[in-house]
């Protein structure tokens, strides 16, 4: 396995603030979760992904460890492979929009749809989570 890349403090710091200490992929935020966000490398590194603000995004371990080294998936409605949301460089409310329970995410493009399906943004456990949330007025976040 490869070895972690140096990410200094400031540069967590900054992409931190950057996405509000939400997940850039399923709008967790981070004060709600147990455990610490990652700096994800949107390209990864195995693709030669530089490690820069422009390359990097805040992911909670789940979208994290769901999407790996991918930069493409399928889209379910289609079955075409497209590239994966890009934090950077697509805007989230383009590709995604909550269910109006605020329970799930709904992939509203092939990017959309085929990001949801390959993080596994709707897995039942996270949707009752969020659900639960919501109901305490906790989400979505703001
Ligand atoms: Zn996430």
């Amino acid at each position: 396995m490869a070895k972690r890349p140096f990410i200094s403090a400031r540069l967590r710091q900054t992409v931190g603030r950057r996405a509000r200490y939400l997940c850039e992929y399923c709008r967790l935020q981070q004060e709600l979760c147990p455990e610490p966000f990652e700096i994800e490398h949107i390209i990864p590194r195995a693709l030669d992904g530089p490690t820069e603000a422009d390359n990097l995004c805040l992911a909670c371990p789940v979208c994290n460890n769901a999407k790996r080294h991918r930069i493409s998936a399928n889209d379910p409605m289609s079955g075409r492979r497209v590239r994966l949301y890009h934090p950077r460089l697509q805007e989230w409310d383009e590709h995604f929009r909550w269910s109006d329970d605020f329970g799930a995410i709904v992939g509203q493009t092939p990017v959309g749809r085929a990001t949801v399906a390959a993080l596994q943004m709707n897995h039942p456990r996270v949707v009752q989570i969020r659900l639960l949330w919501a109901a305490l007025g906790l989400h979505p976040p703001r």
